[in-house]
C-alpha cells in the first residue's frame, strides 16, 4: 500500500483532476483592478450563496478573520470569542498585533457554544476604565462540533440588544449545513459577518470567502490591501473555490460518516475513550498507552494522525475512503492485540 492515508487535517485535501481542469481553464485578469473574472464569479457566487450584499477572496481562513475583525473594530475595542478558538488561540494575535484590538476570551462549553450569560457578563460598561466591548465571535463548527440554529439565532438576538456585531468564524460551516440539512442562508442569515475555507474539506488548494454588508467588504478590501493579499491573476486560484463549491459540498457528507465508522469501531478498543465525534473530527483519549508508540507504528504504515499526550485528533476528508478507514480499524486492532 504506497497511499498515504492522511488524517491529520482536512487541509491536507488535494485538488483533483477535474477541479485543476477547471483551473487551468479559467479565464483571468487584474483582480486588483477588479477584473479578474473568475475571481468575480466566485465572490458573487458566495455573496448569492449566503444572501449577503458582498464577498472578498481572501488567501487564507487566517487572512479572512483578521480583515473581519480590522474592519469591525478600531483601536481599543474589544472582541469576545472562545479560549481555544481559531482567532484568539492559532491566528498569531493578529488583530492585537495589527489591529490593535483587545481579545476577551471565554472558556467554550462542552458543545462548542460560548455561554451568552458568561458572554453577557463580561461586556464592558461604557467606562472610561474599560475597552469597548464591539464584537462576538463564534466558531462553527468548533472541534466538530455544529452549533445548534435555536442557539445561533439566540446569539443574534442577544448581540442585537446588546449592540454588538456577530461574527463567524464558519471555515467549517459547510461541514455544520450538511449536518444539519439546512441552508448556509439559515446559518448566516444569524452573522454580521461569516469566514468560510474552501481549502478544507472542500477540496480547494488554496482560498477563503469573507461575507457581509457593501459597506463591510469595501473596508475589509482596503485591508486586504494593505495586509499584501491584493492578488493580481488570482482566478486561478478562484476558480478552484468555485468548482469546490459547485461539485464538493455534499461530499462532506460522506466524511461524517466515516469519521462514525471510525469512531464506533475504535470504541470498541479498551484502552480508548472516544472524547467527541462530531462531523468530520474524532477525538480519542487513550489509556495505558505510549501514543508516540502508536502515532510510529501507524506512520510506518502509511498513515499520518495527531496526537498529544493521551490524545489524537483524527480528520476524515474527500481523500480518505471507507476502505482506508477500514484499514486504519485494523490497524489499531492490530497495535492494542500485539501490545496485550
Ligand atoms: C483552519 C481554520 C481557520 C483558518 O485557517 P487557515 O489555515 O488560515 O485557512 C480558521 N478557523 C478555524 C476554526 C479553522 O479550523
Amino acid at each position: 500500500m504506497n497511499k498515504i492515508i492522511e488524517l491529520r487535517s482536512d487541509t491536507f485535501t488535494m485538488p483533483s483532476k477535474q477541479m485543476k481542469d477547471y483551473m487551468f481553464n479559467a479565464q483571468v485578469g487584474d483582480d486588483v483592478y477588479g477584473e479578474d473574472p473568475s475571481v468575480n464569479a466566485l465572490e458573487e457566487k458566495v455573496a448569492r450563496l449566503t444572501n449577503k450584499e458582498s464577498a472578498l477572496f481572501a488567501t487564507s481562513g487566517t487572512q479572512a478573520n483578521l480583515l473581519a475583525m480590522l474592519s469591525h473594530c478600531q483601536r481599543g475595542e474589544e472582541y469576545i470569542c472562545g479560549q481555544d478558538s481559531h482567532i484568539f488561540k492559532y491566528e498569531g494575535g493578529g488583530s492585537s498585533v495589527l489591529g490593535g484590538i483587545v481579545a476577551q476570551p471565554i472558556e467554550f462549553e462542552i458543545d462548542g457554544t460560548l455561554d451568552l450569560n458568561k458572554v453577557n457578563k463580561k461586556i464592558k460598561p461604557d467606562d472610561f476604565h474599560f475597552a469597548m466591548t464591539k464584537l462576538l465571535c463564534l466558531e462553527n463548527t468548533h472541534d466538530g462540533k455544529v452549533l445548534p440554529l435555536s442557539y445561533l439565532q439566540e446569539a443574534r438576538k442577544f448581540t442585537h440588544d446588546k449592540n454588538l456585531l456577530l461574527h463567524l468564524d464558519g471555515a467549517r460551516v459547510f461541514n455544520a449545513v450538511i449536518d444539519l440539512d439546512i441552508d448556509i442562508k439559515d446559518i448566516s442569515a444569524c452573522f454580521d459577518s461569516m469566514s468560510i475555507c474552501i481549502s478544507k474539506g472542500l477540496g480547494a488548494p488554496v482560498g477563503s470567502v469573507l461575507v457581509g454588508s457593501k459597506e463591510f467588504i469595501n473596508k475589509a478590501r482596503r485591508y486586504r490591501k494593505m495586509l499584501g493579499g491584493g492578488l493580481r491573476q488570482s482566478g486561478y486560484l478562484a476558480a478552484a473555490c468555485s468548482y469546490a463549491l459547485d461539485n464538493n459540498i455534499k461530499d462532506l457528507q460522506i466524511d461524517h460518516q466515516n469519521a462514525k465508522k471510525l469512531a464506533l469501531e475504535l470504541e470498541k478498543i479498551n484502552q480508548i475513550k472516544i472524547l467527541s465525534n462530531d462531523t468530520n473530527m474524532v477525538f480519542i483519549e487513550l489509556k495505558d498507552t505510549n501514543v508516540d508508540l502508536l502515532i510510529n507504528y501507524l506512520k510506518n504504515k502509511g498513515i499520518n494522525i495527531s496526537g498529544t499526550y493521551d490524545e489524537l485528533r483524527v480528520v476524515t476528508h474527500r481523500d480518505v475512503t471507507s476502505e482506508d478507514i477500514d484499514y486504519v480499524i485494523e490497524l489499531f486492532k492490530e497495535f492494542f492485540k500485539n501490545k496485550l
